[in-house]
């Protein structure tokens, strides 16, 4: 390995380290927003961003409807706005009373 391969390699372990310190930082100083930070509204809606939820599982989307805030928020354990998935009904035949006609 000569000495620009080395430098590239250096480079780009810096980039990745610099992408885990600004996520861990983030991380850090995200909170849960049970009420609005602009105008102190006591509610504030999830959004569903599915990118956000595979990308962030921890995190969610929130908007207020008095201000039209919206900003990322830290998902709470036990939040009731929290869709729980939904499993499809499975499909039932149609059947006519009576018996099928040929
Ligand atoms: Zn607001």
């Amino acid at each position: 390995m000569d000495f620009s391969n080395a430098a590239v390699l250096v480079l780009i372990g810096l980039v990745v380290l610099r992408g885990i310190l600004i996520g861990v930082g983030a991380a850090l100083i995200l909170r849960a927003v049970p009420e609005c930070p602009a105008c102190f509204a006591p509610a504030t809606f999830l959004l569903q961003r599915r990118w956000l939820r595979r990308l962030l599982p921890m995190v969610e989307w929130r908007f207020c409807p008095q201000c039209g805030w919206q900003g990322p928020s830290k998902r709470q354990p036990g939040d009731a706005s929290v869709p729980r998935p939904v499993s499809k009904p499975e499909a039932q035949p149609f059947e006519e009373p009576g018996g099928p006609r040929y």
